[in-house]
C-alpha cells in the first residue's frame, strides 16, 4: 500500500524562507568542558543517598536515565529520566554565586520566559525557537538567576538571554547549574490535554516540560563539532527505539505537520494506523504508515530486558510473567500527541 506524500518541511520552507539553515550551535555557558572530556569539569553533580551510602556522582548531570537507583535481580537500575545536561558554573564570586552568563546555541526567537520560579521545577526558564533546516526546534534553559529577554524576542547566537543560577526544585548554591535542553514539541493543543489529565494548573501553555521531548544535546554537539553538515532526522536516525507502539489514527496528529520527516512525507490523514517507534524516555523516532485497522492502542514491540521494563519506560510500559503491555500511564502519554483525539 503506498500512501500519498507531502513535502518534506526542509524542501519546502526552504525554498520560500531564508531563514532556513542547518544546524550550527554554541555551548550555552562558557564552560567547553564538554569537548575536552566533559565528566566532572563539565556536569554538575547530583546528591544521592543509596542504600545507606551518601554519594556525589557527576553522570547525574547528563542526559538519560542516570537518577534514583534501585536494585533488581538483574543488578542496578536507574529510573528517573533527566531530559537535559546540568552544566556547572565557571565563576563564582567570594560569597559563592554563581556568574556565568547563560547565552542562545543559535539564532531564534524566545516564545516562553518563566519569570516565578515556583510555578516550575525549572525555576526561571526561556524557551527559544530555532528553524533548523526548516523545522521548528525548542532549546530551554533552566534555574535561571535572571532573565534578560521576553517573549517574542528575536536573539542571535551567542546573544546573553539570562544569568546562571539555582531557582527551581532541589538546586541550591552549591549545585547551581544551567539545566538546557533541546526539544521537539509535541503538541500545540497540549494546554487541554493538561486540563484534562493533570490536578495543578499549567502556567506554561505548550512549553510545559510535558509537551517538549529532550534529545540528548551532549551527543549532538559532539556530532555536530564533527560533522557540520548533520541534521536533526540524521541525528535521531542513529537513535535505537525501546519500544514500539499502534494507535489508530486519529486523522490529524499535530507533530507530524512541524516534523514531516517523522513518517517519512507520508500524508498523515490518510493511513488508518500508525506504529510509533520510542525511545526509553518517550521521544518519537518514527511513524511508520500500517494499512490494517486496529480499534484502540496497543504495544507492538518492547526491548528483551531482564528487569520490567516499567522501570525504564517511565512507567508506560509493564511486562508480568511473559506478557507485556501499555499501563494507564502509557496510554495516556500516547494521547499527548493524539490529542484532541
Ligand atoms: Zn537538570
Amino acid at each position: 500500500m503506498t500512501y500519498r506524500m507531502t513535502f518534506g518541511c526542509g524542501a519546502l520552507i526552504a525554498l520560500l524562507s531564508a531563514e532556513a539553515r542547518a544546524l550550527d550551535l554554541v555551548l550555552p555557558t562558557p564552560n567547553r568542558a564538554l569537548f575536552d572530556d566533559g565528566g566532572p569539569a563539565f556536569y554538575m553533580y547530583v546528591n544521592r543517598s543509596f542504600e545507606g551510602d551518601s554519594s556525589h556522582p557527576w553522570q547525574g548531570g547528563q542526559y538519560g536515565f542516570w537518577r534514583n537507583p534501585i536494585r533488581t535481580a538483574g543488578g542496578i537500575l536507574y529510573t528517573r529520566f533527566h531530559e537535559g545536561l546540568d552544566i556547572r558554573p565557571l565563576k563564582r564570586d567570594a560569597s559563592g554565586e554563581p556568574m556565568d552568563p547563560v547565552w542562545a546555541v543559535a539564532a531564534g526567537k524566545v516564545v516562553y520566559a518563566n519569570e516565578t520560579p515556583g510555578r516550575s521545577n525549572y525555576g526561571r526558564y526561556v524557551v527559544i525557537e530555532h528553524i533548523w533546516d526548516g523545522c521548528p526546534y525548542y532549546t530551554l534553559y533552566g534555574h535561571l538567576k535572571s532573565v534578560a529577554v521576553h517573549k517574542g524576542d528575536t536573539v542571535g547566537q551567542s546573544q546573553i538571554i539570562g544569568a546562571l543560577g539555582y531557582t527551581g526544585v532541589g538546586v541550591d548554591r552549591e549545585r547551581a547549574h544551567l539545566h538546557f535542553e533541546i526539544n521537539l514539541l509535541a503538541n500545540r493543543k497540549f494546554d487541554s490535554w493538561h486540563g484534562k489529565f493533570m490536578k495543578e494548573p499549567n502556567w506554561h501553555g505548550m512549553y510545559n516540560g510535558l509537551n517538549l521531548f529532550g534529545l540528548d544535546p551532549a551527543r549532538l554537539f559532539l556530532q555536530n563539532a564533527k560533522n557540520p553538515k548533520l541534521t536533526i532526522p540524521q541525528f535521531l536516525a542513529g537513535e535505537e527505539p525501546f519500544y514500539k507502539v499502534r494507535i489508530p489514527n486519529p486523522g490529524t496528529i499535530d507533530i507530524l505537520t512541524r516534523y514531516p520527516w517523522l513518517c517519512g512525507g507520508v500524508d498523515p490523514s490518510s493511513p488508518p494506523t500508525w506504529e510509533i517507534a520510542f525511545t526509553k524516555s518517550g521521544l518519537p523516532l518514527r511513524f511508520r504508515p500500517l494499512a490494517e485497522p486496529i480499534p484502540g492502542p496497543q504495544l507492538a514491540d518492547v526491548k528483551a530486558t531482564q528487569a520490567s521494563p516499567y522501570y525504564q519506560t517511565l512507567g508506560r510500559v509493564t511486562r508480568s510473567g511473559s506478557k507485556t503491555g501499555l499501563t494507564e500511564n502509557g496510554v495516556r502519554f500516547l494521547r499527548v500527541f493524539t490529542w484532541p483525539d
